[in-house]
């Protein structure tokens, strides 16, 4: 078998020199010279695979493989469900003076892709260490849940922890008297909250509110307290397990209430982060869910300028407590807001996307193996109404081009078409268990091509990020 050399990876250590290489098929190993380096399951010699326990060796004598917190500096999170667009990502960030998180899934995802924690991990380190990217990087377990969750995602050695308490968050009915909402209020746990009902009404009434443009009155703290109130004391069990877990180590510490039905009021934004500080939580970063619409793989929907005002207070909360960046949430293709955000914010923000990567293999795909894509469109686009249950979508089924119609030609372009995007965007679990093995394969082999399809996306996403443009 013939290897080529990825150059961008080799480095010396104590003992000889160590690298990447790849077959003919765009499989990767690693190749070991003067000494083994405690990898082990040597395929030929000198020549070792990308195991878990070869990535941990690896780790052991490289520190910039292992991710770090990346506190309050401008960042984004890539999300990768395939594993392999870490060089690509690499590619986009080199030079920005942004901070990755290379390594981001949510406990949804893992359990769509059958990855575990650990995989995504060894993957981004992977990713990171074939193109010899040497600055801080995070990784972020995203869409925690339970201890279990964080505990699954703290071992695979991730820093960066979002919890989303929304479980715990009630809906409420707005126009309810005083009366009413007390009453709702008989079972919540004023102990645990470390107050009693009146005191925190008197602390909210007695002056006004800190912050200019954002006030309230009894019946608006009634209503964010029933509304988050037992997701605030859930984010604090979180950030106690997690806490605990570091032993007095930094880690990055995101809450995220963007999977509300109702966008976050500023007020509200204001309460949560209040009490979330009274109660002596500490966080990195918040997500509060903003107005108009944040769909899958798409630009945001509404309208900008009732966007921009509303952001704008949400900024000034954010200000005044001085702690913590806004994370966009479902923050891929929204670049109507971008410049809103990282003006207003300071730079204090952390873009969050998930799947937008996926849909650049797609487009890959699309490119070099019509056929397979085709099929894979086709799949989705019958799927669709099955799979978009826990999305935040809008695509019709009828406005989905019809596969037979077109060319093969015309196939990269659906992934710029609106309704055939979403389509492709939900269904990625579902194409992964049928098509997953012959798609790896076929990313495997064009991986120039993916990479610079990632990084031409992804220059898109992080032009407004970058800082003093
Ligand atoms: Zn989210």
């Amino acid at each position: 078998m013939n290897y080529t050399k990825i150059e961008k990876s080799w480095i010396s250590l104590d003992g000889g020199t160590i690298g990447m290489v790849l077959d003919t098929e765009g499989n990767r190993f690693l190749r070991a010279e003067g000494d083994t380096f405690g990898l082990t399951g040597e395929i030929e010699p000198g020549l070792f695979p990308l195991s878990a326990g070869n990535a941990a060796a690896l780790r052991s004598k490289i520190p910039w493989l292992t991710p770090q917190p990346l506190g309050l500096k401008t960042s984004a999170g890539t999300g990768d469900r395939l594993g392999l667009a870490t060089p690509g990502h690499v590619l986009a960030f080199e030079g920005t003076g942004i901070s990755p998180v290379f390594a981001q899934q949510s406990v949804r995802e893992n359990v769509r892709t059958h990855r575990t924690p650990q995989q995504v991990m060894d993957d981004a380190m992977w990713g990171v260490f074939e193109m010899g990217w040497k600055e801080p990087w995070g990784a972020d377990g995203d869409h925690l849940k339970t201890p279990e969750d964080a505990k699954s995602f703290f071992e695979a050695g991730f820093t960066f922890f979002t919890v989303d308490p929304g479980e715990h968050v009630r809906k409420v009915d707005e126009n309810a008297p005083e009366a009413q909402l007390k009453d709702a209020l008989k079972d919540f746990d004023f102990e645990q909250f470390g107050t009693k009902l009146e005191t925190l009404l008197e602390s909210y009434t007695a002056a006004p509110l800190p912050v200019e443009g954002v006030s309230c009155n009894r019946l608006d703290i009634l209503t964010a307290l029933q509304k988050y109130g037992k997701a605030i004391l859930h984010v604090k069990k979180m950030f106690t397990v997690i806490s605990d877990l570091h032993h007095g180590r930094e880690f990055d510490f995101e809450v995220s209430v963007d999977e509300t039905d109702w966008p976050t009021s500023v007020f509200e934004h204001y309460f949560i982060a209040n009490e979330m500080k009274r109660l002596g939580i500490r966080w990195t970063s918040l997500a509060p869910r903003f107005i108009g619409r944040f769909e899958k793989g798409v630009d945001y929907i509404g309208d900008l300028k009732a966007f921009e005002a509303s952001y704008k207070l949400h900024a000034a909360v954010q200000k005044h407590f001085g702690t913590y960046k806004i994370s966009l949430h479902s923050g891929s293709d929204k670049f109507s807001i971008y410049k809103i955000c990282v003006v207003l914010s300071d730079d204090k923000v952390h873009l969050k996307t998930a799947g937008t990567s996926y849909l650049e293999a797609l487009r890959v795909l699309a490119m070099v193996n019509p056929g397979l894509f085709r099929e894979i469109y086709t799949f989705s686009r019958n799927r669709y109404d099955t799979d978009k249950v826990s999305y935040h979508v809008s695509a019709e089924f009828a406005k989905m081009p019809d596969p037979e119609q077109l060319s093969d030609a015309q196939l990269p372009a659906l992934l710029d078409n609106f309704h055939a995007r979403q389509a492709l965007h939900v269904c990625f679990g579902s194409v992964l268990d049928l098509y997953g093995k012959e798609f790896l394969a076929i990313l495997k082999k064009n991986s120039d091509l993916y990479d610079q399809t990632i990084k031409k996306h992804f220059d898109r996403h992080l032009a407004d990020f970058i800082a003093g443009k």
